[in-house]
């Protein structure tokens, strides 16, 4: 008999452990995997010498963000997030492209005519990043303290302006030219849904704001540096972390008086089936899964000779042309259709981290928007998209390896058919995520509670749907009201 058990070690189910082993009690961890970290991991794929590659996420504003990870205080742990100076980029046909720096100013000078509209439309979203970062990353359910004022109301009220105007066919009356629309829509695309819509506005507006505040870090060493500083403590503060333990029924778990899932609604109901409340089981049995993301991990010889050479600065490049053209192809994925001109997002850490680059080589992360379960190998509709804007691209490609969406399930169960946010995003998914409910942690059968990507406040290397249930299984299980303290005095 151990307090308390977690399915999945990902960063939401390490956050959980953590704060359960900080308050004194006796926590194991089982993991599907023989390693740790879930999409945090970063390994040596193979691919040449030395090399490692983030095979899930691999840039982190949202590690920054978040409110858990700032008091677990990753740098004093010696997780070094390494910032770059322009957070992302937009290559446009013709050598052009937008360049969002973490300077708001900057990035305003640099867009030229459209400049000034950026600015005000980002100025407002900068200035309360705090507020707007607890609000969505926040459990739905409970309403941050600096939202209760006329300002903070104010604050909202721009917010939900903006939201209205990015997420409706109004898009277009903001911008005069198409590289600040561009700019915009590579950053939406994120939530790999229809455009425009509210959900890829409201990603736009939370990693768009982060971008002019934190910025898009990159961890040095790659993003499993995250969840070793997780695991450590974990560790330090008693837990045990079991690797190779894949959990398919509830009989194979160690007797426990709470337990926490890092998985999906779908595994937790295989589970438990039968014993859970009927009404809890059907909620989570109609949680929809959403499209999917091809992973494309490189090795180059070189840097990307982007066209644009203000791009060699950017952590972070939204390969998908126009808004026009990215609208298209997250339409056609929509529709069960492979886009031939897919939407891509591509990382080369070394841009921040030259610690990465190894004997002349270096690892580059990429993924393409993709339908849900597709089995396309999209190495070269990636390898095509990229020589678009950064003409000898190709000529650097060492090894290019992709892993279909329809595989992604297999290092990772949580990415069903490649969905890789874990769960559809929409904005009713946002509320009601897993399920419609006053405690949506809750699994239906008492001391039991759901914490992965599939709850609020949904996906992301951030710690807080752990947190979130953590928290609820402490005050219910345990009674105890305070949560623990997190930093590395705690
Ligand atoms: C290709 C890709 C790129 C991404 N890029 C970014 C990015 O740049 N930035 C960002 O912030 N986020 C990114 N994400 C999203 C981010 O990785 C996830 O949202 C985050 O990892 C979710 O954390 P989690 O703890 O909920 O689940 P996961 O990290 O998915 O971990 C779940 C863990 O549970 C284990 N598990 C599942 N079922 C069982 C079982 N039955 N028994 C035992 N163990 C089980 C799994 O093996 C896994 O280790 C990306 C994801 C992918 C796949």
């Amino acid at each position: 008999m151990v307090d308390v058990v977690v399915v999945g070690s990902g960063p939401n189910g390490l956050a959980a452990a953590a704060t359960m082993a900080r308050a004194g009690l006796e926590v194991r961890v089982l993991e599907a995997n023989d390693t740790i970290g879930g999409g945090a991991r970063t390994l040596d794929l193979g691919l040449a010498p030395g090399l490692v590659h983030d095979i899930c996420s691999a840039v982190h504003p949202m590690a920054v963000a978040s409110p858990f990870l700032a008091e677990f205080d990753l740098r004093a742990r010696g997780v070094r997030l390494a910032v770059p100076e322009a957070s992302y980029g937009q290559p446009l046909d013709g050598g052009r492209a937008g360049i969002a720096y973490r300077s708001l100013e900057r990035t305003a000078e640099e867009l030229g005519a459209d400049g000034v509209a950026w600015h005000r439309f980002f100025a407002p979203l900068v200035r309360e990043a705090e507020l707007f970062t607890e609000l969505g990353l926040g459990d739905r359910r409970s309403v941050p303290d600096g939202l209760l004022s006329a300002h903070g109301l104010a604050a909202v009220a721009g917010l939900v302006e903006r939201l209205l105007e990015q997420g409706t066919p109004a898009w277009n009356l903001r911008f005069s030219g198409d590289v600040a629309p561009a700019l915009l829509t590579g950053v939406a695309a994120h939530a790999i849904s229809p455009m425009p819509s509210l959900t890829a506005a409201g990603t736009s507006l939370m990693l768009g704001t982060l971008a002019h505040s934190v910025g898009w870090p990159i961890p040095v060493g790659g993003t499993g540096s995250i969840t070793a500083a997780l695991a450590e403590d974990v560790r330090a503060h008693g837990g045990v972390i079991e690797t190779d333990r894949r959990i398919v029924d509830w009989r194979e778990l160690p007797r426990a008086r709470s337990y926490l899932f890092d998985t999906t609604p779908a595994t937790l109901v295989q589970i438990w089936g039968e014993r859970m409340q009927p009404a809890v089981r059907a909620g989570l049995v109609r949680f929809r899964y959403g499209d999917a993301a091809a992973k494309v991990d490189f090795v180059l010889s070189g840097a990307v000779p982007w066209a644009d050479p203000r791009l060699a600065a950017a952590g972070t490049v939204h390969v998908g042309g126009s808004r026009g053209d990215m609208a298209r192809a997250e339409a056609q994925v929509a529709r069960g259709v492979l886009p031939e001109r897919p939407m891509v997002l591509f990382s080369d850490p070394v841009v921040a981290d030259p610690s990465r680059e190894v004997g002349g080589l270096r690892p580059a992360w990429s993924y393409a928007h993709v339908p849900a379960g597709s089995t396309a190998d999209v190495a070269e509709a990636v390898t095509a998209q990229i020589e678009r804007f950064a003409p000898g691209f190709r000529d650097l490609v060492v090894v290019a390896r992709c892993v279909p969406a329809a595989q992604m399930q297999q290092h990772n169960e949580n990415y069903v058919r490649g969905d890789i946010a874990a769960g559809v995003v929409s904005a009713w998914g946002m509320v009601a995520r897993p399920r419609l409910a006053l405690d949506p942690y809750a699994a239906g059968i008492p001391g039991v509670y759901l914490c992965s990507a599939s709850t609020g406040p949904g996906p992301g290397v951030h710690g807080m749907g752990g947190w979130h249930a953590a928290r609820r299984a402490l005050a219910a299980r345990f009674g105890i009201m305070r949560p623990p303290a997190l930093g590395p005095t705690g």
